[in-house]
């Protein structure tokens, strides 16, 4: 299992993850992506945990962020 955390607030709308990794993430109606599976922890960041074979294409998302605001534990 890996744990994925973004920082919701420093998402600047790009959508990039949201394509090159639709199973996991999309936009919002705040025009910030969001994890389709998330759930925001106190800090007002979402975080969700995938198994190994779905790190793949989260990674990806985490490489094409340009704000860098996702990170795997
Ligand atoms: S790639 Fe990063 S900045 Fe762009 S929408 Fe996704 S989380 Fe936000």
């Amino acid at each position: 299992m890996a744990r994925i955390i973004q920082d919701h607030k420093g998402c600047i709308g790009c959508g990039s993850c949201a394509i090159v990794c639709p199973k996991f993430w999309e936009m919002g109606d705040d025009m910030k992506a969001h994890p389709k599976q998330g759930k925001k922890n106190p800090e007002g960041d979402y975080e969700f945990e995938v198994s190994e074979k779905d790190v793949g294409c989260n990674k990806e998302a985490a490489e094409a962020c340009p704000a860098q605001v996702i990170r795997i534990l």
